[in-house]
């Protein structure tokens, strides 16, 4: 059996780009000569998404689609499409051509050069903000001084996995997944490759600040339990400065008498602790609310239709005769 390449492609109302981005990705792998199949991922687009995608079956038989009974957010379309995977190794990518398909045959070769993960990084964010720019820089900076994993910088979902690299992944069911974490939790040898990320060819993106700050809580909730115990020092701290201020009290009473004043101080003081307690009475709560998602251990996923693709079906009906 020649070696088989999986590309996952989770697709979120993307049907303007769709077309355009079969033609290219198709053109890249039959380039590399290896056998392949494209699994795209409907994830519970209410666009024409799974017209397309079922007319862009129909003409090759190399796609393969799952429509996932809902829309559940990219990392779990993902794992979906992960999962379905026959692969002996596994690239994933964007359906709107921010990642250029033109990058998985030099993906390949240092798969082939020893490599389990093969990433790519944008060197450049063309079309986007200087504000996500900024926000995304002070982003890795947090996360990697808070967690216990080297979440490389500039690097998305875009990348190569290994079968063993893949399996790894796999037996990670967590319900919260932060993806970028997971990949560099597993570990094997990693290697990354610079690209210059395009602007979307069509269509929206699904971001919005909102969503990214979640997304932020999401990674730092996942790699780090560093915001629990920040509560702790602060209120260490608190009490310190409150023991010193009790000193300072006592001393000034006992030199200058006591007439009754403070009361701007005392009220000053009662609304600072307050707020510093409800501030960490909110990172418990973050942390206890992702503990209760996952003690609830929902399946991650469900599948409204697969459709495998149809070399795929053909090759296992074939070998069926042959046992
Ligand atoms: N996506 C998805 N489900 C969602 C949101 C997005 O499958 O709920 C897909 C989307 O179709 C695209 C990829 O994830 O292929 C990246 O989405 P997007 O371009 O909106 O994100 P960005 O590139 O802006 O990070
Ligand atoms: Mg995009």
């Amino acid at each position: 059996m020649p070696e088989l390449l999986s590309v996952v492609v989770p697709a979120y109302n993307e049907s303007p780009v769709l077309g355009e981005f079969h033609r290219r990705t198709s053109e890249v792998l039959c380039a590399t000569g290896m056998a392949y199949e494209i699994i795209y991922i409907d994830d519970g687009s209410t666009d024409d998404t799974a017209a397309v995608l079922a007319r862009l079956r129909g003409n090759d038989e190399a796609v393969a689609v799952i429509e996932l009974s809902r829309n559940f957010g990219k990392e779990v379309a993902l794992t979906a499409g992960l999962d379905h995977a026959n692969g002996d190794v596994v690239v994933i990518i964007d359906a709107d051509l921010q990642d250029p398909p033109e990058l998985i045959s030099e993906f390949l070769r240092e798969w082939r050069n020893g490599y389990d993960i093969v990433y790519g990084r944008r060197t450049d964010r063309e079309g986007e903000s200087w504000l996500k720019k900024s926000t995304a820089k002070w982003f890795y900076r947090v996360m990697n001084r808070l967690s216990d994993v080297e979440i490389p910088r500039d690097s998305g979902d875009f990348r190569l996995l290994s079968r063993r690299a893949l399996d790894a992944l796999m037996s990670l069911r967590e319900t919260h997944r932060y993806m970028k974490g997971l990949y560099a939790w597993v570990g094997f040898p990693q290697k990354e490759v610079p690209y210059l990320r395009q602007a979307r060819a069509a269509g929206e993106t699904k971001w919005n600040y909102w969503r990214l700050w979640n997304f932020a809580l999401e990674g730092i909730t996942s790699f780090s339990d560093v915001p629990l115990k920040m509560s702790t020092y602060l209120g260490i701290l608190t009490s310190s400065a409150a023991f010193l201020y009790g000193i300072y009290f006592l001393l000034r009473t006992i030199i200058f008498g006591n007439p009754v004043a403070g009361y701007p101080s005392l009220i000053l003081v009662v609304l600072f602790l307050g707020g510093v307690q409800l501030i960490c009475l909110g990172i418990i709560g973050e942390y206890l609310a992702r503990t209760y998602n996952e003690s609830k251990s929902r399946a991650l996923y469900f599948v409204k239709g697969y459709h495998p693709s149809r070399s795929r079906a053909s090759a296992e009906a074939e070998s069926r005769i042959n046992l």
